[in-house]
C-alpha cells in the first residue's frame, strides 16, 4: 500500500496509532520491497516477525507462501490482524515479545521487525539469544543507534549490544530510510541493517554475562567480574584490561572458558 491506501486504510479501520507501543506504520512501497527482498525469506521459510502494526510486512510474507509467526503487543491491532489475515496461513500472537517463552523459537529461519524503537536493544538481544537456528534477521532501526550496534572496542558505544551483533555474524547498513516513509513520521531518520549469522551466539548465558562484564566499563574487567581472574591468565589477557577493550573473539572465548570451567 502507498501513503494514501495506508492512510485511507488506517482511517477505514479506526486504527489510532499509538506511540507509547513506538507505532510509525510503513507506508513506502519500495522501502517494504527492499525489506523483504533483504529478509532472504522465500516459499515455507519459517519467519519471525516481532511487531506487525497493521501488517504492512506481515501481508508480504503471507502472499508469498512463508510460514510467518507475528507477535504483537497492542490488542486493538490484534483484533485488527486477525480480521485481515482470517483463513490465511499464519499464527498470530498477542504478547509483549519480552515476555515470550515457550515458542519454539529454535525453529525460525529468518526474523524481520520494523522494531519499535523503545525497545530495541532488549528485542535484539533476545532474537539472537533464541533464534538459535536463525540464518538471517532483517531490521527497521533508528540510523543513529546503528552506531551502538557496529561499535568497535575502545570507542564510547561499544557495549553488550555490539559484542552479541558482531558474535552473531555479519552487521550490513543497508538503506537510510527517511521519516516521510512512515505514518506518522517519526522524528528522526531510520535505516535498515541486516544481521547474517556466522558463528551465532555462544548460549542463552552470554547476554547476561557481557552486563555483567560491562557493568564497570571503564575499570579493571576482573574487578567486576573477578571470578574471570584465572581463565584470562589462562587466555594470556592482560590483567589490567577494561572490559570496552575486549574483542568479541576474546568475550567468546572468556564466556566458553568460564563457563565450562563451571563444571
Ligand atoms: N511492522 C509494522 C510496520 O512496519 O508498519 C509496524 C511497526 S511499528 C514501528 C512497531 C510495532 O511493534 C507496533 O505495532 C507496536 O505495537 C509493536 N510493539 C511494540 N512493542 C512491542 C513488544 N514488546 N512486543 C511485540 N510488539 C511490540
Amino acid at each position: 500500500m502507498n501513503k494514501e491506501d495506508t492512510l485511507r486504510y488506517i482511517a477505514d479501520n479506526k486504527i489510532l496509532p499509538d506511540k507509547n507501543f513506538g507505532q510509525n506504520f510503513l507506508c513506502d512501497e519500495g522501502i517494504i520491497d527492499r525489506i523483504i527482498e533483504l529478509s532472504g525469506a522465500a516459499s515455507g521459510s519459517k519467519v519471525l516477525e516481532i511487531g506487525p502494526g497493521c501488517g504492512a510486512l506481515t501481508d508480504r510474507f503471507v502472499d508469498m507462501g512463508a510460514k510467518i509467526t507475528a507477535v504483537e503487543i497492542d490488542k486493538r491491532l490484534n483484533e485488527h490482524l486477525l480480521n485481515r489475515f482470517n483463513g490465511k496461513d499464519i499464527d498470530i500472537i498477542c504478547s509483549d515479545y519480552l515476555k515470550l517463552n515457550d515458542y519454539e523459537a529454535d525453529r525460525f529461519e529468518y526474523a524481520v521487525s520494523n522494531i519499535p524503537y523503545y525497545v530495541m536493544t532488549p528485542i535484539m538481544i533476545k532474537l539472537m539469544t533464541d533464534l538459535t537456528s536463525c540464518k538471517k534477521m532483517t531490521f527497521m532501526v533508528e540510523e543513529a543507534a546503528i552506531s551502538r550496534i557496529m561499535a568497535q572496542p575502545g570507542s564510547k558505544q561499544y557495549g553488550p549490544l555490539a559484542v552479541m551483533c558482531s558474535c552473531f555474524g555479519k552487521v550490513s547498513k543497508e538503506l537510510v530510510v527517511p521519516g516521510a516513509s512512515f505514518i506518522p513520521p517519526p522524528h528522526t531518520t531510520s535505516a535498515v541493517i541486516t544481521l547474517t549469522r556466522e558463528e551465532g551466539i555462544p548460549s542463552s548465558g552470554f547476554a547476561s554475562f557481557l552486563d555483567k562484564c560491562f557493568s564497570q566499563r571503564r575499570k579493571k574487567m576482573t574487578n567486576s567480574f573477578p571470578e574471570l581472574k584465572s581463565v584470562s591468565s589462562s587466555m594470556g589477557l592482560r590483567e589490567d584490561i577494561r572490559a570496552e577493550a575486549v574483542t568479541p573473539e576474546e568475550y567468546r572465548d572468556i564466556f566458553i572458558n568460564y563457563t565450562s570451567s563451571l563444571i
